[in-house]
């Protein structure tokens, strides 16, 4: 298919739209709660009403779950736990921890360190709300603390540590990709076969929306009130990544975002080498696969990586497929989406 065709589709189902009647229709249910620093959205299709409330409990309270133990702003949360202890020496760490942990690393050595969750290391000095920013001696001085291989972990006794004891981690790549899939498992066990959940910028999409595909809007990343793409999905995982969710327009006219380039210390603005070419860069990334777990830390690290990198990175990877955009505005699909 064309590309001209793909956009005269997509054309067609914008006009198509989503009404907010039908999610109100007999056995559809709808909720929205504001979780994990974002709006966790749900909606699903069961029969029984009753019994769907008691299954919209349950998603919900699992993302409270799992923000509760990953989040970088409750100090009891596991997560916290482990930045004030992991730098002395081993801690005892939770399974769920340690599959996190271990699927993060196996990100860093794919991206070769583009994703890298030591990126708090100075990341965590940052805050976009109120505009401040790691110096640059402070970003000197901390770099070399950033870097996947500080992070010792072994599985099997489930223990971590930091081999460098300034480093800090942050799941912010990843928790949310991973929270949509455990969301999904919950649906199913209730037996759930269409559904839609989201957190943010991460979806995952059960079955299709009984006959029709479900219609994932892509934010354009210069206008809140528009879409770059409506794009027709059934049960798969999106992911997307930009540098307009959270960022700070600084006093060099620099946009200070929350996606890090570990090589640099500071928010990606050029590809992994260094040079910075409108071209190469991109403010949007979407990644589409089986799940959330693959496609959030997918989308951070082609973000990082850039056009040319990051879009060779998904061909690499049969199962998933990327949308993104550059700093010319321009869009760009991997092969698989092309045909
Ligand atoms: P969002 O959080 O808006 O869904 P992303 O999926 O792109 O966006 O994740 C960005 C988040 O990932 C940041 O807020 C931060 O918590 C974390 N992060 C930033 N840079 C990196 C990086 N290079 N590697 C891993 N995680 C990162
Ligand atoms: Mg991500």
């Amino acid at each position: 298919m064309s590309l001209a065709r793909i956009f005269a589709l997509l054309a067609s189902l914008l006009c198509t739209g989503l009404s907010h009647a039908e999610a109100q229709q007999d056995g559809w249910h709808y909720d929205k709660q504001a979780i994990m620093g974002t709006e966790v959205h749900l909606q699903f299709w069961y029969e029984n009403g009753a019994t769907a409330e008691t299954i919209t409990n349950a998603v919900m309270e699992e993302f409270r779950r799992i923000d509760a133990a990953l989040s970088p702003y409750k100090e009891n949360s596991e997560l916290s736990r482990v930045n004030r202890q992991a730098g002395q020496g081993p801690v005892d760490i939770s399974q769920e921890l340690a599959s996190i942990l271990d699927k993060s690393l196996w990100y860093s050595k794919k991206t070769q360190g583009a994703f890298d969750i030591t990126y708090a290391t100075l990341g965590s000095l940052y805050d976009f709300r109120k505009g401040e920013k790691a110096d640059r001696e402070t970003t000197q001085e901390l770099l070399p603390s950033v870097n996947y291989r500080h992070i010792s972990l072994d599985r099997e006794s489930r223990k971590l540590a930091f081999l460098d004891k300034r480093t800090k981690i942050d799941l912010g790549g990843i928790a949310k990709g991973y929270a949509v899939d455990r969301a999904v498992a919950i649906l199913q066990q209730y037996g759930v076969q269409n559904a839609s959940v989201s957190a943010g910028g991460d979806a995952r999409l059960l079955g299709d929306k009984r006959g029709k595909p479900w219609l994932i809007g892509i934010r354009h990343p210069r206008d809140r009130s528009k879409n770059a793409a409506v794009i027709p999905l059934e049960n798969t995982a999106i992911s997307t990544s930009g540098d307009y969710e959270r960022f700070f327009i600084d006093s060099d006219d620099h946009r200070v975002h929350h996606i890090f380039n570990p090589a640099t210390g500071k928010p990606a603005e050029t590809d992994s080498s260094g040079n910075a070419s409108d071209s190469n860069k991109l403010i949007s990334v979407s990644v589409i696969g089986p799940q959330g777990f693959d496609t959030d830390p997918l989308s951070t690290s082609v973000f990082v990586l850039g056009k040319q990198k990051g879009m060779a990175l998904i061909e690499g990877l049969p199962q998933f497929e990327a949308i993104v955009i550059d700093a010319n505005h321009r869009m760009f699909f991997t092969s698989g989406l092309q045909q």
